[in-house]
């Protein structure tokens, strides 16, 4: 089942760990279709992940496909695509300036223009053991309708309509982490007014379009 999906996970896991945004077997990622999600399985490498790994569940996580253990976070994807009617994809990472920022419970707000990719501000959900549904229920009320959240003591969750969004957001809030708390060092970081805020939102949302649009490049189109 969601064959391609599968794949996806495989992708963005390779990714996540290529770009530092996970260590281990730390963080998980899903995919939803239809009624059912494609989720990481627990513990395993994402260097070692095959998309036969990748468990299927229905939304309310009985598995359909698949022969590992579910994310451990299995309720935390859940309930973000059952409050989140409008989102498809849902990365969760311990990358180390978000975790930094979550272990000081500090939210990050406007302070450099990309963090309005994730929203307002990058709020701070109030800590919960992993992997429970009290976390599930702290992340997705924090998050509010934003496109990522901290995790105190923890780490990050971001969301997307598709896998290559929320792992955009995801790199895009270990960013502003990583700016943030060095700015932090030296002085108070100006941030953005809220007029300022709704203008550089509404220029983002045409911001890449075009790749999209073109698609590859062909011989010939130089
Ligand atoms: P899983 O390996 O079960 O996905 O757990 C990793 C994690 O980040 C728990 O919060
Ligand atoms: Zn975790």
């Amino acid at each position: 089942m969601l064959e391609s999906a599968r794949y996806e996970i495989v992708l963005f896991g390779r990714k996540l760990l290529e770009s530092g945004l996970v260590t281990g077997t730390g963080g998980n990622l899903s995919v939803r279709s239809g009624r059912f999600a494609a989720l990481s399985p627990s513990g395993v490498e994402y260097g070692l992940m095959k998309p036969e790994d990748v468990v299927v569940v229905d939304m309310d996580g009985r598995v359909e496909d698949g022969r590992l253990k579910p994310t451990s976070e299995i309720s935390l994807h859940l309930a973000l695509y059952l409050s989140r009617p409008d989102i498809s994809a849902v990365v969760h990472t311990h990358s180390p300036y978000a975790c930094v920022m979550a272990c000081l419970g500090r939210e990050i707000p406007v302070f450099h223009y990309l963090v309005a990719l994730a929203g307002r501000k990058i709020p701070v959900a109030p800590y919960a053991c992993f992997g429970t549904p009290e976390l599930a229920r702290s992340a997705a009320g924090s998050m509010g309708d934003g496109k990522a959240v901290l995790l105190a003591n923890h780490g990050m969750v971001s969301v997307g309509r598709s896998l290559s969004e929320a792992f955009r957001i995801a790199e895009t809030v270990e960013f502003a982490a990583m700016v943030y708390s060095k700015a932090l060092t030296l002085g108070e970081p100006r941030v953005l007014s809220d007029a300022e805020v709704d203008r550089v939102m509404d220029a983002l949302k045409d911001y890449g379009s075009s790749v999209i649009q073109t698609g590859p490049l062909k011989e010939g189109d130089r």
